[in-house]
């Protein structure tokens, strides 16, 4: 299932950020999605909660901003919404995609205070 492999690198990321960033725990994330993917946000919500058991990113809340499409016309150069099926006002197919393929990470909450190391407290 592709959203598994996604998920995969989402939950290896995130550990490689937090290892960087003291090695706490993975408190939220948030992913930017366009609707051009053919990623499918229920599937990945699930394949994450999966994929990130018994890491650091367990239980981490997940955020997943949706990007809509974006076109801009390689003939007239007007810019519209919609899917690349769909005809521009001028009668030209398709377009230079401007949004919609966007699947990355935005953000990696990282929790500073469990990253300290426990003999670190007296
Ligand atoms: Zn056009």
């Amino acid at each position: 299932m592709h959203e598994t492999s996604v998920a995969q690198r989402m939950v290896d990321t995130a550990i490689e950020v937090a290892d960087q960033n003291g090695g706490g725990r993975v408190v939220g994330m948030s992913l930017l999605l366009g609707e051009m993917t053919c990623v499918e946000p229920d599937t990945l919500r699930f394949a994450f909660g999966v994929v990130s058991r018994g890491t650091r990113v367990e239980g981490c809340p997940l955020e997943i901003v949706r990007v809509p499409t974006r076109l801009r016309c390689r003939a007239c150069g007007a810019e519209r919404g919609g899917d690349l099926l769909e005809l521009c006002a001028c009668g030209m197919p398709g377009g230079e995609v401007l949004a919609g393929r966007e699947l990355r990470l935005a953000t990696i909450d990282i929790d500073e205070e469990a990253a300290r190391p426990a003999g670190d407290q007296g």
